[in-house]
C-alpha cells in the first residue's frame, strides 16, 4: 500500500481540527464505489448562537447542527498533494506532450466538494473530457486509438 494511503484519520467532529487546509478522503454522495480525495480548508463558522466552531468548509449547515459526510477522513496535506484525486483510477498521461494529468471538478451548486454533485474534467493541450462519474471520464481519458 502507498504510504499515502496509509495515514489516514477519521474526523470526529467540529473544533477537532485548527483552522487550515487538509486533504479529505469520503465516499461519493450519489456515486457507489467512487472515493474521492481533495484538498479543503477548516475555517470557523457560525452555528447559531454560541462561539464560532471550526468545521471543513464542505460542512453543511441546517439551522440547528453542523453535519459532515459519515466516514470522513483527514491527513495533514503535503505540497504534491493534488486538488483532487478520485481513488483507484489511474490517468494515462497527456496524448500531447506526455505529461501528467490531474483532475479537476467543477461544483454542480455552490460550495459543494468533489463528494458531492458535480463534474469531473481532465484536461491538458487540446484533450478534454468531463463527466459527472470521474470513471466514465477516465474512460474516455484512457481511451486511445
Ligand atoms: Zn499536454
Amino acid at each position: 500500500m502507498d504510504k499515502a494511503m496509509c495515514n489516514w484519520t477519521d474526523y470526529d467532529g467540529i473544533n477537532s481540527l485548527p483552522v487550515g487546509e487538509y486533504l479529505w478522503r469520503v465516499s461519493h454522495q450519489h456515486l457507489d464505489s467512487v472515493v474521492v480525495q481533495f484538498r479543503d480548508k477548516v475555517r470557523l463558522r457560525g452555528h447559531g448562537h454560541g462561539d464560532r466552531v471550526a468545521s471543513p468548509k464542505f460542512d453543511y449547515w441546517d439551522g440547528y447542527r453542523v453535519h459532515l459526510p459519515d466516514g470522513l477522513q483527514y491527513r495533514s496535506v503535503d505540497r504534491n498533494d493534488p486538488a483532487v484525486t478520485v481513488e483507484g483510477i489511474d490517468l494515462l498521461t497527456c496524448p500531447f506532450c506526455g505529461e501528467p494529468v490531474m483532475w479537476a471538478f467543477h461544483a454542480g451548486f455552490i460550495g459543494a466538494a468533489p463528494h458531492q454533485r458535480g463534474s469531473f474534467e481532465i484536461k491538458h493541450c487540446f484533450a478534454d473530457v468531463q463527466r459527472d462519474d470521474p470513471r466514465k471520464a477516465a474512460e474516455l481519458w484512457n481511451t486511445r486509438t
